[in-house]
């Protein structure tokens, strides 16, 4: 995922939700990525500063929670973290898995004025 573009959508929708409820400024917001979103915590608040400037967003404090990689064994359903590139259930050993959550963007908590 591009991280500007990612921004620029999310900003838009944040910025469309918070007009909507009158309000007048974005004060905080609350993220939740992915660690396989590719998404860097860095960037994301690089593009923000950058991509909020003139908006109601402006200065808003972003807070990003890091969601780990979690998937389901499609051999026996058992649900398991998987750290890195090692995909291995631990109750059969099948590497055969469906990702459950660790690919998201998701705005969890916006705070207006
Ligand atoms: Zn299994």
């Amino acid at each position: 995922m591009d991280c500007m573009s990612v921004t620029r959508e999310m900003l838009h929708q944040l910025i469309e939700k918070a007009q909507s409820e009158g309000a007048r400024r974005i004060k905080r917001v609350v993220l939740e990525v992915g660690e396989m979103s590719g998404l860097d915590s860095n960037d994301l608040r690089n593009s923000f500063q950058v991509l909020s400037r003139d908006t109601p967003a402006e200065g808003a404090e972003l807070a990003i929670t890091a969601v780990p990689l979690k998937v389901r064994c499609l051999s026996c359903s058992t649900e398991y973290s998987a750290s890195g590139f090692k995909m291995t259930c631990g109750e059969c050993g099948s590497i055969a898995s469906e990702l459950i959550s660790g690919n998201e963007l998701r705005v969890r908590e916006m705070e207006v004025t």
